[in-house]
């Protein structure tokens, strides 16, 4: 295809449990693949991790800042992802601008976010990234090392009840091979240009 006909812009949210390779898959495809897409770029309370900057990973807000944003109503869909744990959210702007200028925006978000995103845009293509199993996940996630023992508890727990609400999305890509997940994902887009 040739991404400079002009498509309709389109909202394509992307779920899966922390560690399944859900930032991989999207990176690969903003980089290879010939859709129009655009990353929305969320804000969060969380603190950076180390390579991430502000504006590219997240917009990193206070938590102050956040709330204020969330009372102006800038945000299309907020959450505190983890119990107890910082806020993230997509802002209304992005999308909006990315949709007019007929951009495919993809959201990585969770669960309650994709909800969320559906009752107010039900025609977004909605996406899970399926673990091979807990264990495999767990062997990632210990692996990156990114998180402390508590926070890693946490984010399998919350894997576990993402993983058994995946049947609420439209398509399910299993993360067993990145190469098979990711043209799985290009097939899954491809059906959904403009004819
Ligand atoms: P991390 O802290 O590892 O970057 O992200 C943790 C989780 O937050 C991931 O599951 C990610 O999909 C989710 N997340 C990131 N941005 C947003 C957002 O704007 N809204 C919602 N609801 N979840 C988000």
């Amino acid at each position: 295809m040739s991404s400079t006909r002009s498509q309709r812009g389109r909202v394509i949210v992307v779920s899966g449990p922390s560690g399944v390779g859900k930032g991989t898959l999207v990176r690969k495809l903003l980089e290879n693949s010939d859709f129009p897409l655009e990353l929305s770029v969320s804000a969060t309370t969380r603190s950076p991790r180390a390579g991430e900057s502000h504006g590219v990973a997240y917009w990193f807000l206070s938590r102050e800042e956040f709330l204020q944003r969330r009372e102006r109503g800038e945000f299309l869909e907020s959450f505190e992802v983890y119990p107890g744990g910082a806020l993230y959210g997509t802002l209304k702007q992005t999308v909006d601008d990315a949709v007019k200028q007929g951009k495919w925006v993809l959201l990585e978000i969770d669960v309650k976010g994709a909800k969320s995103i559906v009752e107010q845009i039900p025609e977004a293509i909605t996406i899970f990234i399926e673990p091979p199993s807990i264990e495999e996940l767990r062997k990632r996630l210990e692996g990156r090392a990114t998180e402390s023992p508590e926070e890693l508890a946490k984010r399998l727990a919350q894997a576990q009840e993402e993983i058994q609400q995946a049947g609420f999305y439209r398509y399910r890509v299993l993360n067993d091979n990145l190469d098979d997940a990711y043209a799985k994902l290009v097939d899954i887009l491809q059906n959904h240009q403009d004819a």
